[in-house]
């Protein structure tokens, strides 16, 4: 059945489910999820009572829909790097460049190629950053690992081992040094506790910001293979 529900484009499916639940999809679209026996009442019923969170949502799946459509490696298309957005331009004699908001690619480039150069650039900047933030807050860490996370941007193993996804590259220098305290930061508290973040906002205060940008993107971990 697809129908809308306060303009927004919502389209039920009938499972053998006992609960009445809803996601968005990557369009925008409100995919509800209805029991069998559910009448049209009941789902209006549920709609209603949960409107503020259709709402909320229906923005962020909007944003979503509409920064993961821009974001492509073809000509005009755009590529986050570094809180930089890159103009795409194919048809380079060389190898892969940047220039200052353009990222030009050989002829016949794809997304691989991107994510090529997004590597080689992680292994020379996230260490080099890491050390750095190691020393100007004190917290020493043993090894460093670049990963291809998708789950998380970032992670420390209680050998002291800081991972770090490449995928971060695609993330405002800012954002990619809350990460870093955080992890340094699990050096000292391997948990989530109080006493964790209250040693995460001492070396950074304004740490909440960076990571309520990095929650609104977390998309961008889901974007490449
Ligand atoms: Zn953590």
């Amino acid at each position: 059945m697809e129908s809308t529900f306060a303009g927004i484009p919502v389209s039920v499916e009938y499972k053998k489910t006992s609960r009445l639940s809803m996601t968005f999809d990557k369009g925008g679209t409100l995919i509800v999820t209805v029991p069998l026996r559910a009448t049209e009442s009941d789902i209006l019923r549920f709609l209603s009572d949960h409107r503020r969170w259709i709402r909320i949502h229906y923005t962020k799946a909007v944003a979503f829909a509409e920064a993961h459509e821009d974001i492509k490696v073809e000509e005009g298309g755009h590529l986050p790097y570094l809180g930089e957005n890159l103009t795409v331009h194919i048809g380079g004699k060389t190898r892969t460049t940047k220039t200052e908001n353009e990222i030009i690619f050989p002829e016949g480039a794809g997304e691989e190629e991107y994510i090529k150069w997004l590597k080689k650039k992680a292994k020379e900047y996230l260490p080099a950053k890491l050390a750095l933030i190691s020393e100007s807050t004190g917290i020493p860490f043993r090894r460093t690992r670049i990963s291809g996370a998708k789950k998380s941007w970032g992670s420390c193993s209680p050998d002291g081992t800081i991972s770090l996804s490449w995928r971060l590259m695609m993330c405002p220098p800012e954002a990619i040094d809350y990460v870093i305290v955080h992890e340094l930061c699990h050096r000292l508290h391997m948990d989530h506790s109080k006493e964790f973040w209250a040693e995460v906002e001492s070396r950074m205060p304004d740490y909440k910001k960076r990571k309520k940008w990095l929650d609104a993107n977390s998309f961008l971990m889901d974007l490449f293979e």
